[in-house]
């Protein structure tokens, strides 16, 4: 079975709004084995949507639009989907009493504004909305079907979830159901993946294995169709095995696991706690440290020394290496790291010094260029980075690779 998205809204168009209902409901028909192969955009316009509709409709036979429900003249969803089928609006009173008993409900006056409510094309079935006035819409005639739901997402998903997808799962059968799971890696980038993975890449088309990049992170998307939701679990599981055998420790995750819920977790197991000196990350570290449940446990200290005194006063950087190497050098990176880690009594211990940029620094450093240390008790280690971006990217590239530099030693030192 095959489906289309129709999104109706000026703003989408404008960019005013960002298009997150299509995302949305293109999981949704994945998971129930619907192939999504279009999704368009119109504006409020009631002659540009229903030629869009009706194009929409000579491509497949299932259109689920949003937008456009409300009452106000802007809103011409209705007016197009009638005018689409050969229809006329007519009243409903089904679809009135539940928009002014939600008002009473909400403690609402009855509202006259409402009455574009109750219109809906004859023969169109209506589908419950129990976060909103405007009840949703399904037309289903000659095999050709158009779902109507309000643009407002949470309004929508409600929709979604109660009517809209066990209906659809119903009519999709025992049809194909899709299936993902996405692995995430910090560190190597992604032509190194590719190249160490290249064999399980090519020539698969069931599953597929996607590789997306975003700051300084590659995920590895593996998807699978099959005729059951536990047959394609399986296949995933076994690329998912393959891609472990050739990444190992590369991976740091699956799905919505960020790099610091990685390495609060590996703290906790190994009843560790870390500190943090942070330069050119500026906080960043300790900010993705502390966005994770229960860091408190594992964060013994975390400095943000930007400036030279700081790092001299605070984590006892001797000025003279100041001075000698200048901020962004190994030996003030490992210095900081060293401070934080006795000054807090930690297990481990990262720093980060660096240039974010736009301009070079006072030694003539380039932009980007980026030292990470990591203390512990018998040890110490320091890494050199060449980061590329703008100010804050290269900020959110050098604070992840510190974490994963934590993370890769925590899975070393056990
Ligand atoms: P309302 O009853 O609020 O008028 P509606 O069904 O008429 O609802 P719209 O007026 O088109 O829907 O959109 C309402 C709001 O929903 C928009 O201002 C926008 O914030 C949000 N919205 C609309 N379409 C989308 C979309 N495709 N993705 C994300 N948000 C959307
Ligand atoms: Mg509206």
């Amino acid at each position: 079975m095959t489906a289309e998205i129709l999104c109706i809204g000026t703003e989408l168009l404008l960019g005013h709004v960002v298009d997150t209902n299509s995302a949305y409901i293109g999981r949704k028909l994945a998971g129930i084995g619907i192939n999504l192969y279009h999704k368009t955009t119109v504006g409020d316009n009631k002659s540009r949507a229903a030629a869009e509709l009706r194009e929409a409709l000579k491509r497949t036979d299932l259109v689920i639009v949003t937008g456009g429900l409300g009452p106000t003249e802007d809103d011409i969803t209705r007016e197009v989907v009638s005018e689409v089928f050969g229809v006329p609006l007519v009243r409903s009173d089904e679809a009135l009493s539940h928009a002014s008993s939600l008002l009473k409900r909400w403690g609402h006056q009855e509202q006259t504004s409402l009455i574009p409510l109750a219109k809906v094309p004859e023969g169109a079935g209506l589908i419950p909305n129990p976060r909103g006035t405007a009840c949703g819409i399904i037309m289903d005639k000659m095999g050709k079907r158009v779902i109507c739901l309000p643009g407002v997402p949470g309004e929508m998903q409600a929709m979604m979830e109660l009517t809209v997808i066990p209906y659809l799962a119903g009519l999709a059968g025992k049809g194909e159901v899709i299936a993902s799971k996405a692995l995430r890696i910090c560190g190597p980038g992604e032509a190194e993946i590719e190249d160490r993975i290249r064999h399980l890449l090519h020539g698969k088309s069931n599953p597929t294995i996607a590789p997306l990049v975003s700051l300084g992170e590659v995920m590895l998307r593996i998807t699978a169709k099959a005729s059951s939701t536990g047959e394609a679990d399986a296949m995933i599981d076994q690329t998912e095995a393959e891609l472990r055998k050739h990444l190992g420790y590369d991976i740091y995750g699956t799905e919505d696991d960020e790099i610091q819920h990685a390495v609060v977790r590996l703290l906790e197991e190994r009843h560790m706690r870390c500190a943090v000196a942070e330069s050119v990350t500026g906080g960043l570290i300790s900010h993705k440290l502390t966005e994770v449940p229960g860091c408190s446990g594992v964060l013994g200290l975390a400095v943000t020394s930007y400036s030279n005194d700081a790092k001299i006063r605070i984590l006892g950087v001797p000025d003279d290496k100041v001075q000698k190497h200048g901020a962004v050098s190994r030996e003030i990176a490992l210095a900081m790291a060293r401070g934080v880690l006795s000054l807090s009594s930690a297990d481990v211990a990262i720093s980060t010094t660096g240039v974010a940029g736009p301009a070079t620094d006072d030694h003539m450093h380039g932009v980007g260029l980026v030292y990470v240390a990591l203390a512990w008790k018998n040890g110490i280690t320091c890494g050199r980075f060449q980061f590329f971006g703008t100010r804050s990217e290269i900020k959110e590239r050098a604070a992840k690779r510190a974490l994963d530099m934590l993370r890769r030693h925590l899975l070393n030192h056990h």
